[in-house]
């Protein structure tokens, strides 16, 4: 049903294509992503559709969850008779539960046997928020091995080539949610509330509530448009960060007390978590979000390492997080088969967590003229 719209000259049966500004009648300027050649791919491959099958990377975040909901609710009302499915590798966070549409997603590597045949049966596949399918782990592989058309919708730097018809892929924009909203400003599409409710919180989340790859003016053109949706943006910051269990609230009290190593001289600070940790402290998955972004409220602090046990592999994940100028992603390619973007980044190492500290500081020390080159 159709809450708000962006735009009222266009019906939602009918998005119709335009490549000039959007939406001057609110006085909002923003450009054009798409070409006339990718809006008629989009439209080509959309309504040569009746199986749609849309995806997003290994742990999903609140980015990841945003765009695959809010493009599963848009695509439901715009091809009515189709099928549309959104399938997580993995189970996402408790926090991000309320969002609308969430308790709808197929967890595929809890219940391959039931959604591989979903995966199989699709005639269109919608990646969003990765640019590369080994971020989906053994739905990467399902989905390498089915044929049929992909659309690639991200912000991620370097993009598998070859993988997608049709590759919307923007590293500059702040979120997938973000791009995706783009798209359908271009497309001259209208939004539901609980549309706009999931972009906004997509955008929110991958830029720290606003503090950090956010300095865009359209980004704030954009959130206006989504206010005007009728959203609540304070309700959907509660619902996302105000939402800690005692036992998490204790957690980032012990790790910030037993568990920060701070290399000073390097400006550098490492947080490690066992797994024999977690369950000492009963913390869930999602419980661990965000941690990695405090040691930066340390003043000199240019790089904060979270490393973790994985719970499901003999892995340690890594997440990085910089501030200014320092690159996360170029570190995490170098050092921990990862990637990301300037200032958050991800990796893993295929090691015990000794291990782990140990190549984390080897890489320090590697990148210690651009740690200590920042003062
Ligand atoms: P997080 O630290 O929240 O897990 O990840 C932060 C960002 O780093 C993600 O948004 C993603 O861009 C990137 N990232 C995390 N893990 C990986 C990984 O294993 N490979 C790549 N290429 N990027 C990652
Ligand atoms: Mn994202």
């Amino acid at each position: 049903m159709e809450n708000s719209h962006l735009t009222s000259t266009n019906p939602p049966s009918a998005p119709q294509a335009t490549t000039s500004s959007l939406l001057p009648e609110r006085g909002v300027v923003v450009g054009p992503i798409l070409s006339a050649s990718d809006i008629a791919l989009w439209n080509d491959l959309i309504s040569a559709a009746g199986n749609i099958v849309i995806t997003c990377h290994r742990g999903p975040d609140g980015d990841a969850l945003g765009s695959t909901l809010a493009l599963c609710s848009w695509l439901r009302r715009h091809k009515p008779g189709s099928t549309v499915h959104v399938v997580a590798p993995n189970i996402f966070p408790d926090f991000l539960r309320w969002m609308p549409g969430a308790t709808d997603i197929l967890i595929y590597d809890k219940h391959e046997a039931d959604v591989r045949p979903v995966v199989d049966a699709a005639d269109l596949i919608i990646m969003c928020d990765h640019g590369e399918l080994s971020r989906m782990w053994t739905l990467g592989d399902a989905v390498r091995s089915h044929e049929c058309p992909r659309i690639m919708l991200d912000h991620h730097l370097d993009p598998e080539q070859g993988i997608a018809a049709l590759t919307i892929s923007h590293p500059e924009l702040s979120s997938t949610c973000e791009v995706l909203l783009r798209v359908l400003l271009q497309l001259g599409s209208g939004l539901t509330h609980d549309e706009a409710v999931c972009i906004y919180t997509g955008m929110m989340t991958d830029t720290g509530a606003f503090t950090y790859a956010s300095t865009r003016p359209e980004i704030y053109q954009l959130i206006s448009l989504l206010l005007a949706c009728g959203i609540d943006k304070d309700k959907i910051y509660r619902n996302v960060f105000f939402t800690y269990s005692p036992a998490r609230m204790r957690f980032m009290g012990y790790m910030l007390y037993a568990k920060l190593d701070i290399m000073k001289k390097s400006h550098v600070a490492i947080l490690t978590l066992t797994n024999a940790e977690r369950r000492r402290l009963g913390i869930l998955n999602g419980d661990t979000e965000g941690i990695v972004n405090m040691p930066l409220q340390i003043m000199g602090i240019k790089l904060s390492v979270f490393l973790r046990e994985d719970t499901e592999q003999p892995c340690i994940r890594v997440s990085l997080r910089s501030v200014d100028d320092f690159p996360c992603n170029t570190m995490a390619a170098d050092y921990f088969s990862g990637g990301g973007h300037k200032n958050a980044a991800g990796g893993e190492i295929w090691g015990t967590m000794d291990e782990a500290v140990a190549l984390v500081r080897k890489a320090v020390q590697k990148y210690l003229p651009l740690l200590k080159g920042q003062e």
